[in-house]
């Protein structure tokens, strides 16, 4: 590990991260004047604060320093990064003089007093589900608490289908529901007046089940969205709960039959045309995307005690009422220069297995640290202690080994670099548990029976998949039945944010460009550009990138159809546009496979594509190993974040 942390250790931010994280990150005083200067501050801060936790378990002072030099050494050098809010809010409202000493100047009294002055501002996680009662007052309950959750930076999603229907009675009054989709407009009323964290956009998710009778209004409810209208402050997704019963129905070409236990209107639909109708929205805006939480309760250690009702805005974290979970991605693209991720026999593998223990550890300690906006959340975030470990970097990592992201080495090498995730970062949490004890809810969950909370590939997908299936199961079947920390570990998060502080491809995602400006208002409200071209295109063709060449992929964004470049490089120099929807699919589909919970993943699609391809897409994606999709094709809304440079 040490020889990874001291190559990235120095290494600045690029000018594009350097914006971002004054724009965001730094910690300003009330007066807006800033508190913090660079990366380093913000490091140091993050590290101490979570490292904290650790009083909890140890008086050894000497153990905590070094636990937050190890937390300090990887947020550095970026190798790996919590979710935005940790970094937003960790030693916010709390002495500075703390944050201002060495490490080794740190007394066990000053952790424990950074631990016992956690307040409402330390809120570290970005994925919370909230409910609702179909009433007015658990209506307006839900729109305050979802508001507290915002204002800190958390990402909130509820389950609308709990409302009653449209022009359903309402015995109190003697009035008439106005049904959930007008209730939408409140919560997206609500979101609009809320900076998260004083630094961006709050966002939600809407989900309504696939037979409530306001589900064609729900489909429609963001139709005649450009991105900027209406609904703009929600993704909207169907959850199709039970998907062999609604496969069924579409070979069948059976009607799905509308209904609600509060109301007595029913109605039929055929189900082609009701897939047809998502997709012909899905064509126009983005929305709805469809959502697979049967699945997902299936794969959920609690999904018979606490089933998950909705996902975060992003879709990578299915949650139960009132379920948080905190997120953090390593970024395998740096990592890649070190150890073969994936490769079970490569001899530097204990270098992933150190950061992914690391990494976990730190995810488990923001639950202790964590102060949640709600005492109910805190009472199931502690119960069950989701964290959700992820990657990003994984578009860059392809590039380095020059591996195409649409071709089966690729998937392979997917596969096998999440089934290693998993099984190292299951690992880790079955060794926290043996230290500091299970989750308080293990024994009512699966796993003390044997329970493996991921679908796996098949073996013969790969040699190197059939060795990580066994040491999954093996420690499945073995240890877990005896210890584990964490309900679940992994989900691969979109890190729109985080991604670009670490100067890394987002996510799982395929590079959007390989050149663009990016443009990002400044304080003063001006435009900034920020031009970017992708660092290991520039190694890998070294004197092949002609000042012209350059300039041309900064106005094409793609390689593809550029003349002069060889087809080697086409080839492994793909981007999200450059590859087929179906090769969007497989990709989240061998990921999906060995994560236990979920990932932010869009099937991007060309501007031309039909609506039938649309439902192709949708049909498809019913029979992988998937638990939701949502769709994007180029073009359809109008503020689409990036661009090429040639539309600006
Ligand atoms: N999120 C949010 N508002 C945003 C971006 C993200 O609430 O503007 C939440 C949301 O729950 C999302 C999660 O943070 O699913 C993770 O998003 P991402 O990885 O892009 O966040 P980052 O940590 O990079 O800021």
């Amino acid at each position: 590990m040490e020889r990874v942390i001291n190559k990235y250790l120095n290494v600045k931010p690029s000018k594009n991260a350097n914006t971002i994280l004054k724009d965001r990150y730094l910690m300003k005083d009330g007066q807006g004047r800033y508190l913090e200067e660079t990366w380093d501050d913000v490091s140091k801060r993050v590290a101490r604060h979570v490292a904290s936790a650790e009083v909890k378990y140890t008086k050894d002072v000497k153990e905590i320093q070094e636990i937050e030099k190890k937390y300090y050494n990887m947020i550095k050098s970026r190798i790996f990064l919590p979710n935005s809010p940790t970094i937003f809010n960790s030693g916010k409202a709390m002495p500075l003089e703390l944050f201002k000493k060495e490490a080794k100047d740190m007394g066990f009294d000053d952790y424990k007093k950074i631990f016992d002055s956690k307040s409402k501002h330390n809120m570290l996680s970005a994925c919370f589900v909230v409910p609702m009662d179909d009433s007015m007052d658990g209506i307006f309950e839900a729109v305050k608490q979802s508001a507290m959750i915002m204002k800190y930076g958390g990402g909130v999603g509820y389950d609308f289908s709990v409302l009653r229907p449209k022009g359903t009675s309402i015995a109190g009054t003697g009035g008439k529901s106005s049904g959930p989709i007008s209730f939408m407009h409140v919560f997206n009323t609500s979101a609009s007046t809320i900076e998260q964290g004083g630094a961006r956009r709050a966002a939600q998710m809407a989900v309504m089940k696939y037979d409530h009778p306001d589900v064609l209004d729900f489909i429609n409810s963001k139709k005649d969205n450009d991105g900027n209208s209406v609904l703009n402050y929600f993704n909207i997704s169907i959850n199709i709960d039970d998907v062999n019963n609604f496969k069924n129905k579409l070979k069948n070409d059976e009607e799905i039959t509308l209904e609600h236990p509060e109301s007595d209107k029913t109605a039929k639909l055929n189900a082609k045309e009701y897939l047809r109708k998502i997709s012909e929205n899905a064509w126009k805006s983005g929305d709805p995307g469809l959502l697979f939480l049967g699945k997902h309760n299936h794969y959920y250690a609690m999904g018979h005690e606490t089933p998950v009702q909705a996902t975060n805005p992003c879709g990578e974290e299915p949650l139960p009422p009132f379920g948080s979970c905190n997120l953090g991605s390593i970024d395998i693209a740096k990592l890649i220069d070190f150890v073969d991720i994936g490769n079970p026999k490569d001899r530097n593998l204990d270098i992933f297995e150190d950061i992914v223990y690391w990494a976990s550890r730190f995810l488990d300690d923001v639950i202790d640290m964590n102060v949640y906006p709600l005492p109910q959340i805190d009472e199931i975030s502690k119960n069950q202690r989701f964290i959700g470990l992820g990657i990003m970097g994984l578009a860059d990592a392809l590039y380095k080994k020059s591996l195409a992201y649409n071709s089966v080495e690729g998937r392979k090498f997917m596969a096998k670099v999440t089934a290693s995730l998993a099984y190292f970062s299951h690992v880790a949490s079955s060794k926290l548990a043996e230290k500091r004890g299970n989750f308080p809810d293990f024994k009512k969950s699966k796993y003390p029976k044997g329970f493996i909370p991921m679908p796996l590939l098949e073996d013969d997908f790969d040699e190197d998949i059939k060795l990580w299936n066994q040491k999954l199961r093996d420690h499945f079947l073995n240890t877990a039945i005896k210890y584990k920390r964490n309900v679940q570990t992994n989900t691969v998060a979109p890190t729109g944010s985080i991604s670009n502080l670490a100067d890394t491809s987002s996510g799982i995602e395929p590079n959007f460009m390989l050149a663009y400006i990016r443009y990002m208002t400044d304080k003063e409200g001006n435009r900034v550009p920020l031009p970017y071209i992708n660092s290991i295109l520039v190694d890998k063709m070294g004197d092949d990138l002609t000042e012209d060449l350059e300039a041309e992929i900064i106005e094409q964004g793609s390689l593809t159809n550029i003349k002069n470049v060889s087809d080697e490089y086409k080839k492994i120099f793909v981007t999200s546009m450059d590859i087929s929807a179906e090769d969007h699919l497989l990709a989240q589909h061998v990921i999906q496979s060995y994560l236990d919970a979920s990932c932010s993943k869009t099937i991007n699609m060309k501007k031309e594509i039909t609506v039938d391809e649309v439902y192709n897409i949708y049909e498809k994606a019913l029979d992988l190993n998937i638990k939701g999709i949502t769709i994007y094709r180029d073009g359809s809304l109008q503020t689409q974040v990036l661009e090429k440079n040639k539309d600006k």
